[in-house]
């Protein structure tokens, strides 16, 4: 199970990838929010890391042609969980990682600025992996001990914090929420 390791949130026992995509939190903000994302490169796909060059912006987007139109984008998740359930840093949790995009919660817009985001390697499609909801479980007891502002009621999916509403649908129909609470139940 990963742990805090250090003032400037990065765990230990995961493998940190530093992206550039991030900005400081605005000043005095409380983390109080987690946000599940999926995401595939390919879509559908789970073999490639394109994922995580994708983060740290080092994607060759002409390796296939739906990386086209990612040409440019910058964006981050402070973790991903690939589907084995090893689980990637990208951004220092104290740091404003670039995933909800144009978001609100409770009607508090711009996520990014209190949540902490991460991806699950998965898509619209197919069932995640049994070993994600572990590491995702693991992941969530850690940052829930380290932020307490972060309660089971603030663990919310990117499709119902996204704007407009239908802009997104991660983690999808097949991330069984159900699942991942009775995991965490059995802590
Ligand atoms: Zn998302």
């Amino acid at each position: 199970m990963p742990k805090k390791r250090n003032h400037q949130a990065w765990l230990e026992g995961v493998a940190h990838h530093p992206s550039p995509n991030f900005n400081r939190r605005p000043i005095g903000m409380a983390i109080d929010l987690l946000v599940i994302h999926s995401i595939s490169l390919p879509p559908d796909q789970f073999s490639s890391d394109d994922v995580i060059d994708f983060f740290q912006n080092k994607l060759d987007c002409s390796k296939h042609e739906y990386y086209a139109h990612l040409q440019g984008v910058q964006v981050s998740a402070h973790f991903l969980i690939k589907r084995r359930g090893d689980i990637i840093q990208f951004v220092s949790t104290l740091d404003r990682a670039w995933h909800a995009g144009v978001s609100a919660f409770q009607g508090r817009e711009n996520c990014n600025d209190y949540s902490i985001g991460i991806e699950l390697e998965g898509c619209d499609t197919q069932p995640f992996d049994e070993a994600q909801y572990h590491a995702l479980a693991g992941l969530m007891s850690v940052l829930f001990e380290a932020y307490p502002g972060i309660v089971k009621e603030r663990v919310v999916s990117h499709a119902e914090i996204a704007l407009p509403p239908g802009r997104k649908t991660d983690p999808g129909p097949y991330f069984n929420w159900n699942y991942l609470w009775e995991i965490d139940a059995k802590r």
